[in-house]
């Protein structure tokens, strides 16, 4: 496959350290609040990412931290703990929370058809693991203490700005955003590997070191997590774009000082999910979780499908219109696939491997999942039996986990067990619906309320999406 790398700004075919063999880690998430949806792009892409690899004969093993301590509100090392930040929002302590948005960040992956990675790690796990690289930094030299806290010596290498060629003012970016400095740093773009020092003293989780009761920076975290479980060498590094300065840039440092050799081969980051007004994140600006777009009526496969239209290397925005969209494009595809006949049997073998091929072409050029997805209609169209388009769909969502035969399923379930229903009921049901409809729009919320119990009563779910409500019986 040929993925771009952002070590070398280039497309390079990928091969990984041993062939066949794929060590893969992503940035997990920092579990003081939910995911928004333009996290939840970023690990969709990956999981795209990673399906891919497998579906091409790879035997992957993908790690994931849980970021539960250390990351701090600013770049520049002077912040507060996000996680204090998020206890004291909710009047919980930093492990209740990071249990409970933990569970909630898994719950929404399983609604995309997110992977779980094969290791998943809390940071706060890890603590001795962190203290041996630490040290062993501090023995070879590259790092020094100040005042308690452990810092990266960024003078001692060769070069630091491993994806960009900084000009001598965007070294200030360690300090943007009229950040105070920390003073204890001997240089400005040096880091914290262990804090036992920070003006905000109420830090609840601390542990014994050699340098004092204190805690991890973050950016320690995602190396020494990396290295415990897939060793020194690694393939694949994973992350949203913002991941790359200071964090990822800060891992490769401290790594490869540690282990003095090179670290990780392929860099991989994903662009960012804006709205109109900018940025989504989880501290400012508009927060869309996939709650929201479930309580909105739409299916999150609707919101991967949606991401899968377009290339992880550009900047995606978000508006109801453009997933209004995806969910009419989703359903269209999906009753197209619901009616094909499995029992049409016959082989052409030669177009279905066509096929295959055509598909190969889009994920293994940098992961063009928008390409992917029109070679299922390109099944759709082809000189196929109906049996073979099923399998072929079958295979192409094993990768890109859109639910197609499944929803399909339900569709050709829904369509049988509707003549079955008595046209007079069907009838009934129909103009309860309108009238509910009727009451919603004169805001009488409680005679809609009445008429969906009414329903319900009678054995009719209904459920209400951008293109009208539908309903199910029994
Ligand atoms: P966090 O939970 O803040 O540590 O972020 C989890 C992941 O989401 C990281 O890989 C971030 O780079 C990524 N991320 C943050 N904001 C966005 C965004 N607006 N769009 C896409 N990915 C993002
Ligand atoms: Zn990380």
């Amino acid at each position: 496959m040929k993925l771009y790398n952002s070590l070398s700004h280039e497309k390079e075919e990928f091969v990984p350290y041993t062939p066949g063999k794929v060590k893969m880690y992503t940035c997990g998430p920092t579990v003081y609040h939910f995911a928004h949806i333009g996290n939840l792009r970023t690990y969709i892409m990956e999981d795209v990412l990673e399906k891919y690899l497998r579906y091409s004969g790879y035997d992957v093993k993908r790690v994931m931290n849980i970021t539960d301590v250390g990351h701090l509100t600013s770049d520049a090392d002077t912040g507060e703990d996000k996680m204090l930040k998020g206890a004291r929002r909710e009047h919980k302590t930093v492990m209740e929370i990071a249990q409970f948005y933990t569970d909630a960040f898994f719950a929404d992956c399983a609604k995309l058809h997110i992977r779980t990675p094969d290791v998943v790690e809390p940071a706060t796990h890890c603590i001795p693991e962190f203290i041996t690289m630490v040290q062993g930094l501090l023995d070879r030299g590259y790092a020094y203490v100040a005042d308690g806290n452990v810092y990266f010596d960024t003078s001692k290498l060769d070069k630091y700005y491993v994806f960009h060629n900084f000009e001598a003012e965007d070294l200030e970016v360690g300090v943007r955003e009229g950040v105070e400095a920390d003073e204890r740093k001997r240089n400005k773009t040096d880091f914290v590997l262990w804090f036992t020092k920070s003006k905000f003293e109420d830090q609840e989780l601390k542990w014994e070191s050699p340098w004092g009761l204190g805690y991890p920076g973050w950016h320690i975290e995602c190396s020494a997590i990396s290295i415990k479980h897939l060793g020194e060498y690694l393939d694949l590094h994973c992350g949203g774009i913002d991941n790359a300065f200071p964090h990822h840039t800060n891992e490769i440092a401290q790594s490869e000082a540690y282990l003095g050799h090179p670290w990780c081969k392929y860099w991989f980051h994903v662009l960012h999910l804006n709205t109109a007004t900018g940025k989504m994140s989880k501290s400012s600006g508009e927060f869309l979780t996939v709650s929201l777009l479930e309580e909105k009526g739409y299916d999150p496969l609707v919101y991967r499908f949606f991401c899968l239209g377009s290339h992880y290397r550009k900047a995606l925005v978000f508006s109801w219109e453009a997933l209004d969209n995806a969910a009419a494009a989703y359903r269209k595809l999906v009753s197209r696939i619901a009616a094909l006949d499995p029992a049409a049997t016959g082989e052409n073998a030669e177009t279905a491997a066509a096929l295959r091929a055509q598909f190969d072409e889009a994920l293994g050029n940098d992961l063009n999942t928008s390409l992917g997805v029109t070679v299922l209609y390109d099944v759709l169209k082809a000189p196929l039996s109906d049996a073979r388009k099923l399998a072929l769909i079958g295979e192409f969502d094993g990768v890109l986990s859109l639910g197609l035969l499944d929803a399909a399923e339900r569709e050709r379930e829904a369509a049988s067990a509707a003549p079955a229903a008595d046209d007079a009921l069907t009838a009934k049901i129909e103009e309860m619906i309108a009238q509910r409809a009727a009451a919603k729009k004169a805001k009488d919320y409680a005679r809609a309320d009445a008429i969906r119990a009414e329903l319900s009563a009678m054995g009719v779910t209904l459920k209400d999406t951008p293109a009208g409500t539908e309903y199910t019986i029994g």
